[in-house]
């Protein structure tokens, strides 16, 4: 998707401060952080949303939550953390690659 921030961060077109990265994912700093700690995960294959799943895609968001643990804990979440997955507009989703907001580093009020 040659629009896509996302796709872009992922090609190193947009700079971006990378935690974590593989062949399958990558976890950056949110660029506008909502808690201590707000990381998005993120995979190397553009879809925008939950509902247009299938197998293949169902695989790399197992992936990635299977790496997140790992990741959050390393990077300031000891205590624990909240993820967060934005669909569509009634949810505030503002950049369409489906991402996982991985928020902590503190109390999480709701
Ligand atoms: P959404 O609202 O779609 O669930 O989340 C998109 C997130 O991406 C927002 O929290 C926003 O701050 C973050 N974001 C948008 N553009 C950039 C960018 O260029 N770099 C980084 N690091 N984060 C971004
Ligand atoms: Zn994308």
């Amino acid at each position: 998707m040659t629009d896509c921030i996302f796709c872009k961060i992922i090609k190193g077109e947009i700079s971006s401060a990378k935690v974590y990265e593989d062949d399958k994912m990558l976890v950056f700093k949110d660029i506008e952080p909502k808690a201590k700690v707000h990381l998005l995960a993120i995979g190397k294959q553009h879809f925008k949303l939950l509902s247009e799943m299938d197998g293949e895609r169902a695989e790399l968001v197992k992936y990635m939550l299977m790496k997140i643990p790992r990741i959050a804990e390393e990077n300031g979440c000891k205590n624990g953390y909240r993820l967060v997955i934005n669909q569509g507009d009634d949810a505030g989703q503002t950049v369409f690659h489906l991402h996982i907001h991985i928020l902590g580093g503190q109390q999480l009020g709701w």
